[in-house]
């Protein structure tokens, strides 16, 4: 909570409580058709939404594009258009030929990275996380290097506001649901949004009505990179070294998706190097890096079968470990229990430290989560909630952990239509 302070104070603190320029909360009342883009973990996605009032949405329309190792990588016009290519091709399907010549749609980019925002369609990018590195991008406006990639494929798009996908879950959530604290992403990465009282926005000079509210982008995932408030094992420290970010991003190299395996695997290749697992031999194809990807922990940890024949199947025949105990077995699902266990903890600690600073312990209110990991890991909302019960009590029960799925798309047509509104 004092770091949350310290980020709205001042710009360069560990949190860097972005301001999104998102001003006004939903009413559920918003009407218009917009195209939506999503950027930020393992795919693109580019919808057509249709906003229709009476927290109403119509069919949401679109399509996934996978994004390859090679566009993650390479230098940042290439993948912006393959990113068009990627919109002309949903325009096409959607909208055929029913764009007027000189009307252009307007396009909401949810961009789930650390972004300086100076204006709702201006956006500085900090630093890539997740694995991107893509070259010509730190320092520059996001929103332009994407509209030049439309604009040189002729397309009739205007992107109008940039939002991270914390604050698309924000809006989204807000959209159904008036009691709404924060939106926050479990899965690659991990981060949350907020809406706050712009009076205690001290870092931001503006000319909004200091009665308003904007939502924030905390960026919780670099949450004690420094090292010196959360217990970090020997486990987390190799990983962190030997990632494409070291000393970045800590509190969610503990928690998100992208991250969890590694840290098992880790544990494993402790305990192999002291004989004390799989007779000390581990096999060339454990050793590669992020190889033991955080699926097969969730496989791992729901396999209730007597002698555990599917940590069997997974460690023998995909990772060709030439034989395995049951004791093995009994370890490894241990191992994924305790790593598992640990991320759905902190992932509470960042819920109840934003909603203690909302002063809304006692109330009854919700929270809208997206991601691979809460959706799909076993139990990981269930353990969420016991601990948020430590920190409130009996008051844990009023607190609503809601799975919202299309949050980023909603939420980029809402940023949208509240970009133009306040342009009025
Ligand atoms: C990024 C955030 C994003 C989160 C979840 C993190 O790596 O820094 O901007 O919200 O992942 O996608
Ligand atoms: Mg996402």
């Amino acid at each position: 909570m004092k770091q949350l302070k310290n980020g709205l104070e001042k710009d360069g603190q560990s949190l860097s409580m972005v301001p999104s320029f998102v001003t006004g909360v939903p009413t559920g009342n918003e009407i218009g058709t917009y195209l939506t883009l999503d950027l930020g973990g393992t795919n693109l996605r580019v919808c057509k939404v249709i906003l229709e009032g009476g927290r109403k949405i119509g069919n949401i329309k679109g399509q996934l594009y996978e994004v390859s190792e090679d566009l993650k990588t390479g230098d940042v016009t290439i993948l912006f258009d393959f990113i068009a290519d990627c919109v002309k091709d949903l325009l096409l399907k959607e909208w055929g030929n029913n764009i007027q010549e000189n009307d252009k749609i307007d396009l909401g980019f949810t961009f789930s990275f650390p972004v300086i925002q100076t204006a709702i369609d201006k956006g500085i990018l900090l630093k890539w996380t997740k694995g991107f590195t893509c070259t010509g991008a730190v320092g520059n406006d996001i929103i332009s290097i994407l509209q030049k990639s439309l604009d040189r494929k002729s397309l009739p798009v205007k992107v109008t506001a940039l939002i991270n996908d914390t604050v698309g879950i924000a809006l989204a959530h807000a959209y159904y649901h008036s009691e709404v604290v924060l939106g926050a992403i479990l899965g690659t990465g991990t981060n949350g949004a907020y809406f706050e009282q712009l009076e205690n926005i001290k870092k931001l000079n503006h000319n909004f009505n200091p009665l308003d509210k904007m939502i924030i982008n905390i960026e919780w995932g670099a949450f004690d990179s420094e090292k010196v408030i959360l217990p970090i094992t020997q486990y987390d420290n190799k990983l962190d070294k030997e990632s494409n970010n070291p000393n970045s991003q800590i509190f969610e190299k503990l928690i998100s998706g992208m991250y969890l395996g590694e840290i098992t695997r880790n544990i494993m290749l402790y305990l192999i190097d002291r004989s004390l697992l799989f007779n000390g031999l581990s096999s060339e194809n454990f050793n590669k890096h992020y190889i033991f990807e955080t699926k097969y922990m969730s496989i791992i940890e729901s396999d209730n079968t007597e002698t555990l024949e599917n940590t069997k199947q997974i460690l023998e025949n995909l990772f060709h470990i030439s034989t395995t105990s049951l004791t093995d077995r009994q370890i490894v699902k241990r191992i994924c229990q305790l790593v598992g266990i640990r991320a759905s903890r902190l992932s509470s600690l960042a819920l109840a430290s934003i909603i203690s600073y909302c002063k809304m312990e006692k109330s009854k209110c919700c929270v809208g989560i997206d991601g691979s990991l809460f959706e799909k890991y076993p139990n990981f909302s269930v353990r969420m909630h016991n601990t948020l019960k430590e920190f409130f009590g009996e008051n844990a029960d009023k607190i609503g952990l809601h799975y919202t799925s299309n949050g980023s798309s909603i939420g980029a047509a809402l940023a949208a239509l509240l970009a133009n509104q306040s342009k009025l």
